[in-house]
């Protein structure tokens, strides 16, 4: 199949596109390379372009005339977001449409969008269900929600079908293609521990230990990037099949605290280091759990790095084989 990824060069995004590149797809990468990485895509054909840029936009896919588009592609950082609501929708909500009209002029009709738990807010029952309220707290999560909206309804008027994929805490690394976390700066907690763990940061710190969970500190259910990668494949066959439009959790229905994190980076690097308990980080929810039973049951994705262990020893390995990201 002829495949778009916008976002190819970022985290989760060059996994996938090196998964569907190597079952024998055709790839294009759109991406900006504002987050993403060159060295992440070597090999693969890349379109360097905004997605805000329409014209741009329309000319890459004019050109290329994909099959099906994996976007990717957007402003991920909630406490930006928080400070400049309005670049985000710009970038989320209309960059997205800019990408949608361009395929819909092309005659694209499948498309798989990278979505987020983010979507839900404070939730009120966990495991979260993809029919649990969406009361997104930051606009980060409303713009991933708003695009959500913008293709159901697409997908009613047109023969555009849709798979809306919501991660929840993306780990990990793709050991076998040597693709890891690179951010600038690093909000994310696995990386920014082990930065610590290698001697990068002088102390991790815990945000906030008075949440009500077992032991006061936020828990998140983590998955490993190449179970996320692996789920985009099966989205795709769905569509491709002829199924019908949906939206997906992807977790491991599994949830660890804050200080589980942080032993098992210690455990697995075998070092130990400084841990400071620090003030709570705005707009964190205490606890976000998937239900991944719909993906499970629709798309076959199964899991295959359920433990933590797995994930955190993943990620170790990328950083200690490059300690400075891509740079090294
Ligand atoms: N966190 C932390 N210290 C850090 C980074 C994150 O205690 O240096 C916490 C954060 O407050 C949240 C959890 O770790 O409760 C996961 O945060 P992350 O940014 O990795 O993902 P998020 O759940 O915000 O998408």
């Amino acid at each position: 199949m002829r495949i778009i990824v916008t976002g190819g060069a970022g985290y989760i995004g060059s996994v996938t596109a090196r998964m569907l590149a190597k079952s024998g797809n055709e790839i294009l990468i759109l991406d900006d390379l504002s987050k993403g990485h060159r060295e992440a895509v070597k090999g693969l054909d890349l379109a360097v372009a905004q997605i805000g840029d329409k014209n741009k936009v329309k000319q890459v896919c004019g050109e290329f005339a994909p099959q099906a588009c994996i976007h990717f592609a957007a402003k991920s950082l909630v406490a930006e977001s928080v400070e400049n609501p309005l670049a985000y929708f710009q970038a989320n909500l209309g960059g997205s449409m800019n990408i949608l009209e361009a395929l819909l002029g092309v005659e694209c009709k499948v498309f798989i969008f990278s979505s987020t738990a983010a979507v839900y807010g404070e939730p009120k029952d966990v495991p979260l269900t993809e029919d649990s309220e969406t009361r997104p707290l930051n606009p980060y999560g409303s713009s991933k929600l708003m695009f959500e909206q913008v293709l159901e309804q697409t997908a009613r008027a047109t023969e555009m079908k849709f798979v809306s994929l919501r991660y929840f805490n993306a780990a990990g690394a793709d050991l076998e293609n040597d693709l890891g976390e690179d951010h600038h700066p690093e909000t994310h907690l696995i990386p920014r521990v082990i930065a610590v763990a290698l001697g990068k940061e002088p102390c991790a710190n815990i945000y906030g230990t008075d949440y009500p969970t077992p032991d006061g500190t936020c828990v998140r259910d983590y998955i490993h990037v190449t179970d996320l990668a692996a789920a985009h494949a099966l989205a795709l066959e769905r569509l491709a099949r002829g199924g019908e439009s949906g939206i997906y959790n992807l977790g491991n229905e599994n949830g660890r605290s804050v200080r589980e994190v942080v032993e098992e980076v210690k455990k697995v690097s075998g070092r130990d280091f400084p841990v400071k308990e620090a003030p709570r980080r705005p707009g964190d929810p205490a606890v976000l759990v998937a239900s991944s039973k719909r993906a499970k049951a629709e798309l076959g994705w199964e899991p295959k790095h359920e433990s933590l262990e797995d994930i955190v020893r993943s990620a170790w390995e990328w950083h200690k084989r490059h300690p400075d990201g891509y740079l090294t």
